[in-house]
């Protein structure tokens, strides 16, 4: 196997980039951060000496294109705000760069198509920066779904919300896509795709109150929803920008299965009919960065395409059709 570690890019330098990803890349194994690429030049010299990172691996927007001539670099992983991931993924393709996307991978299925096809042309992989399908109690609620160890699935319930986020883009419709169902509810769905191993065929879905109609007046504030799965499985999904919550629970003929703390980037908690889960707890972005330099390296699929990215972004417009028309949209 190639022994090299091969080098990320981080584009956007915010919150998640700066606080998660560039700390995971210091405990990776098979990938390190290479370089960087930022519209603020203050962050610049903080991240060189941080990082150890030569200036000829540091791009702006305007000079990013020229990444394709630098050796260092063999991932590019966009982290800015959601409406930006589609032209940053494509030119990364364009640059002849492997790809990862943030969450949610665009703000619409389109764009997600053009992101696809822009990777394929260029004969790279896209992955999405699902984190929870490496740790391990997320991954224990999957073996339990798939082996049916508590009987067959009758129904599931998930929640995902924090308190108003200080991101002005988060609340810019044109720059989110939408409110907290594209930032955090997206987990939820995540959730019930990986616990039941199936998908979603027919939503139905309601806007929560808003508290403060100003600040929410470009997005929802909170929203509930009804997905109906395959074999007449229910599935309740929710999310807020008002209301702390963070769970995944599914419900099968001999007991539930559950995490309590389902979404964090640590702090996992679960139980079911036996007893409570017990696992390590474990850098999640670093295992995801390293699966995804492995899958390169061994020239595997991931397990996180850009196709998953894809279907949860058609589940999310379908919600948001739901709500906005009070009808059941079936989902194809
Ligand atoms: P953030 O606001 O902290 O960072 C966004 C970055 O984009 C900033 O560095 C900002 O300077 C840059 N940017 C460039 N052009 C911009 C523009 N026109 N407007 C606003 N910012 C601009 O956001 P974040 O929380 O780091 O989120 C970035 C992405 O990562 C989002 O897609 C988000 O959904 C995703 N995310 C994923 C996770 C996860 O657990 N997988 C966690 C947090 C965020």
């Amino acid at each position: 196997m190639n022994q090299k570690k091969l080098g990320i890019a981080l584009v956007g330098l915010g919150s998640y980039a700066g606080g998660q990803l560039a700390p995971a890349l210091q405990e990776t194994e098979h990938c390190y951060l290479a370089g960087i690429v930022t519209g603020t030049p203050s962050k610049i010299s903080t991240w060189k000496d941080k990082y150890n990172i030569p200036d000829k691996n540091v791009y702006n927007y305007q000079t990013f294109d020229s990444i394709k001539d630098n050796k260092d670099i063999d991932i590019v992983y966009v982290v800015l705000p959601n409406s930006m991931h589609a032209e940053y993924v494509i030119r990364a393709a364009a640059a002849g760069k492997h790809v990862i996307c943030e969450k949610p991978m665009a703000i619409t299925v389109e764009d997600c198509d053009r992101m696809i096809d822009a990777c394929k042309k260029a004969g790279k992989m896209l992955s999405i920066g699902y984190r929870l399908h490496f740790e391990p109690y997320n991954l224990e609620m999957v073996r339990l779904g798939k082996e049916k160890t508590f009987g067959k699935l009758r129904k599931m319930s998930a929640g995902f919300g924090f308190r108003p986020p200080s991101n002005v883009w988060r609340l810019k419709k044109e720059m989110s896509g939408g409110g907290p169902l594209m930032d955090v509810g997206i987990y939820c769905i995540q959730g019930f795709c990986y616990v039941s191993g199936t998908e979603p065929i027919a939503v139905t879905a309601q806007e929560g109150k808003k508290t403060d109609p100003e600040k929410f007046k470009d997005v929802e504030e909170s929203l509930t929803w009804q997905f109906e799965m395959p074999d007449g499985v229910i599935a309740d999904g929710t999310t807020s920008y008002g209301e702390g919550m963070n769970y995944l629970k599914a419900e099968a003929e001999k007991g539930t299965f559950q995490l309590t703390s389902a979404f964090n980037y640590s702090g996992q908690s679960g139980e079911t009919p036996n007893g409570r889960m017990n696992f390590p707890q474990v850098n999640q972005q670093a295992r995801q960065l390293d699966d995804f330099a492995l899958a390169i390296k061994n020239n595997r699929p991931t397990p996180v395409p850009g196709e998953m990215g894809k279907r949860d972004v058609k589940l999310l417009t379908a919600i948001y059709e739901a709500m906005r028309t009070g009808t059941k949209v079936q989902i194809k």
